[in-house]
């Protein structure tokens, strides 16, 4: 298995190399250049997730040395609970949210943090992975290299603009993992990552790693897990499902398509966004217009410009293919609100809310892929429930750390001095 770029113009590399590079030399996205077909049995159903993973993974890493470190990356990474439970009769939630810092973002991190262990690299004596985040990127990835990799990670992120909980995922971790508090908004941390990634001075004394969502390293483990619970789903049922699965960036949208494309039972994705549309928006027939980012409740799908859509729009260049495969949609605020104030006894997530919401529109089976845990969202959620929402353990002990973060200017030279 090669991976190529959605741009055409990159020598095809493999596995490894799509990994450390993150993105292809000519701008585009590192994508499959073959679809392995899978034979899916039922059997599969039985299987632990780690073990399953194992093996939709396993076609990605053909003739590639992480091939022999795959299995016991996903048994290391995969350590926690994946539950699939009923709403209602024809609706399912496959909670991804019970990772070290209550996201699915641990998965793809995680899955990075041990691969990157596993690539062999002259200079990755100078590894060092930057991420700029707003919401729930940074915590997955500092928590994943602190717990499994000795390679250093700089979290910048915008001060003075995120919740206490996600700060606290940020600044808790210690060791290696240093967390930079920017006077600035979230677009001013991006542009230090790009601007470090040009600089002679930090290129020269690092190989810097981006550990942002468009890494295949992350959307493979997300891959899986859709691939697992369609599979569940069959097993029971004997069905095709669909996922709805609320989205920013779009990778993990991307990923359950990349489960589709290679022969798992999934009817069909569903891309519920909040009131970021330039994906519905050309879902409904319009050119494709990134937007500016508009700021919602919602914030870890605040993307104006998702740059994984590329990605969708490479694997399906005519739209009424694309149509067949997935829709979209775009639910407000105060949708997504109402959808918060009556959830009755389920506590849902802003982000999963606009799943919620999308659901009664959709026609057949589905299921709901709740991406946060709501605890990360009390501020929002309480006021509008009434009640408090229970902290799992793990979030629990995060919060009971110390934070520790410098604050700095935006700029390169500020983070060159404390670096
Ligand atoms: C990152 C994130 C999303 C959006 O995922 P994309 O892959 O960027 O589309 C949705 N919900 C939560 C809770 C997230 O952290």
């Amino acid at each position: 298995m090669k991976f190529q770029s959605t741009r055409g113009k990159a020598d095809p590399c493999s596995l490894s190399e799509a990994i450390a590079q993150g993105l292809a030399s000519d701008g585009g996205l590192f994508v499959p250049d073959h679809w392995p077909i899978l034979k899916v049995d039922k059997a599969w159903a039985k299987l632990p997730f780690a073990d399953f993973a194992e093996k939709a993974i396993a076609p990605f890493a053909e003739g590639d040395p992480l091939a022999l470190t795959v299995p016991s990356i996903c048994q290391k990474a995969f350590s926690f609970a994946l539950p699939l439970r009923a709403l209602d009769a024809a609706t399912e939630v496959l909670e991804l949210f019970h990772g070290p810092t209550g996201s699915f973002k641990d998965f793809g991190a995680r899955f990075l943090a041990l691969a990157m262990n596993a690539i062999p690299d002259p200079r990755a004596a100078q590894r060092l992975v930057m991420v700029a985040t707003s919401g729930d990127t940074g915590g997955a990835v500092a928590g994943a290299f602190a717990e499994f990799s000795r390679i250093p990670v700089v979290i910048l992120y915008p001060k003075g603009r995120i919740s206490q909980r996600q700060e606290k995922q940020l600044t808790v971790w210690g060791k290696q993992v240093r967390a930079f508090a920017v006077e600035g908004s979230f677009d001013d941390c991006q542009r230090l990552v790009k601007s470090a990634m040009a600089d002679k001075w930090f290129t020269q004394t690092y190989q810097i790693i981006s550990a942002n969502s468009i890494n295949v390293a992350r959307l493979l483990p997300q891959m899986a897990y859709f691939a697992f619970a369609s599979v569940q789903h069959w097993a029971r049922v004997g069905e095709p499902v669909g996922f709805i699965v609320p989205s920013g960036n779009v990778g993990n949208a991307t990923a359950a398509l990349w489960a589709r494309q290679i022969g798992f039972p999934i009817a069909k994705v569903h891309f519920s966004h909040n009131a970021n549309r330039a994906v519905y928006d050309f879902f409904l027939g319009n050119p494709w217009v990134p937007q500016p980012t508009i700021a919602t409740l919602a914030n870890a799908m605040d993307v104006g410009d998702p740059s994984n859509f590329e990605r969708v729009r490479w694997m399906f260049p005519d739209l009424m293919d694309l149509r067949v495969a997935a829709s979209a949609s775009s639910t407000s605020d105060d949708e997504i609100r109402e959808t918060i104030t009556r959830g009755g006894a389920e506590v849902w997530c802003p982000h999963t809310a606009t799943a919620v919401f999308a659901r009664p529109q959709l026609p057949g089976r589905w299921i709901i892929a709740a991406t946060a845990h709501p605890a990360k969202f009390e501020t929002i959620i309480e006021p509008l429930i009434g009640r408090k929402v229970p902290v799992p353990d793990t979030l629990e002990a995060l919060l009971e750390k110390e934070s520790v973060s410098q604050t700095i200017k935006p700029n390169l030279s500020a983070l060159k001095a404390l670096i």
